[in-house]
């Protein structure tokens, strides 16, 4: 293996020792308020994970955890009163949510001033035109680790793979800004001979949801492959009965990469700490007022 490991772990444990030093010195406590529907075992333990994150680096947080059946005026209740509640200043609501409440109007709902998961129509605006917005967390979090890898991306191409508006489209927006400067390529389950795209790339960004999308043989040498997926397979020699991989070959692709994201320790970190630091800008701005 050649590869360098880019370690999410690494790069958030500082970032987030970072986020706690400037909560500390705030005049007001950062609030997030963090709310799930249902109880599907994934939602629980992500929640639970950015709970724990947001007490460890000195934050406020305002679990609110409600049945499956809740009502989306229920819902729509609970977060007009935290877009108007001076303590809070982030608001998450966890997704998927139960199939009777549409996703759309509840994540609408939410104050655009506290969407610190970056999703509303005016947050995902402001960011395609280059204002001052939240930043979705997961593709934020693969900047700070090209960054982190000490890659510079001006003038280089970028291919991702994967077109959600959570992780693909943001990505490549992101990187297309000035501030990066790469020449971007989308792929997606359209894409015609998708190795033809990835051999061209300086750094192959893949979230396709499925293991083994980008193999070794789909990149040139001395690539960059940041690994946003996580899929679980069978593992009979774990407890738990499953392992963690992403959407790349780890071994292939890390004989040939200059650099790779692991998976667990590559993307999935970074994705809590850059909510973290959305709340904590969004608590700065507060207190700025
Ligand atoms: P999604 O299912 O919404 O989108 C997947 C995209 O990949 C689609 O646009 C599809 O067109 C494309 N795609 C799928 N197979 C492909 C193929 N063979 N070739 C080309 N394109 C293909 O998924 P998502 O929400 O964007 O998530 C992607 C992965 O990232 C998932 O494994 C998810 O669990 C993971 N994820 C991780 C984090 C994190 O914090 N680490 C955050 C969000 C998502």
């Amino acid at each position: 293996m050649g590869a360098k490991i880019i370690s999410g772990k690494e790069l958030s444990a500082s970032l987030r020792a970072q986020i706690a030093e400037e909560t500390a010195k705030l005049p007001v406590r950062p609030g997030l308020g963090v709310i799930l529907v249902g109880d599907n075992p994934a939602s629980v333990s992500y929640v639970t994970a950015k709970e724990k994150a947001c007490r460890e680096t000195g934050m406020y947080s305002r679990e609110i955890r409600l049945p499956a059946e809740t009502t989306k005026e229920e819902l729509l209740g609970i977060i007009r009163e935290l877009n108007g509640d001076e303590a809070i200043h982030g608001i998450l609501v966890q997704l998927p949510l139960p199939k009777h409440i549409p996703e759309k109007e509840v994540i609408e709902a939410i104050s655009p001033d506290k969407d610190v998961d970056g999703f509303t129509a005016i947050n995902v605006g402001r960011m395609l035109i280059g204002e001052k917005c939240f930043l979705p967390c997961t593709p934020h979090g693969i900047l700070k680790l090209i960054e982190f890898a000490g890659m510079d991306l001006s003038g280089k191409h970028a291919v991702v793979i994967g077109r959600s508006n959570i992780v693909g489209k943001p990505v490549a927006v992101l990187l297309a800004r000035k501030e990066t400067n790469a020449t971007v390529t989308l792929c997606h389950t359209g894409t015609n001979d998708l190795k033809s795209y990835t051999r061209q790339a300086d750094v192959v960004v893949v979230a396709a949801g499925r293991p083994d999308t980008l193999t070794g043989d789909m990149i040139k040498e001395g690539a960059v492959v940041i690994d946003v997926g996580v899929n679980r397979i069978p593992d009979e020699t774990r407890p738990s009965g499953f392992r963690l991989v992403g959407d790349a070959d780890f071994e292939s692709c890390a004989q040939k990469a200059s650099a790779i994201t692991p998976v667990p320790g590559g993307v999935g970190p970074m994705t809590i700490t850059m909510l973290l630091w959305n709340t904590l800008e969004s608590a700065k701005r507060h207190a700025a007022r």
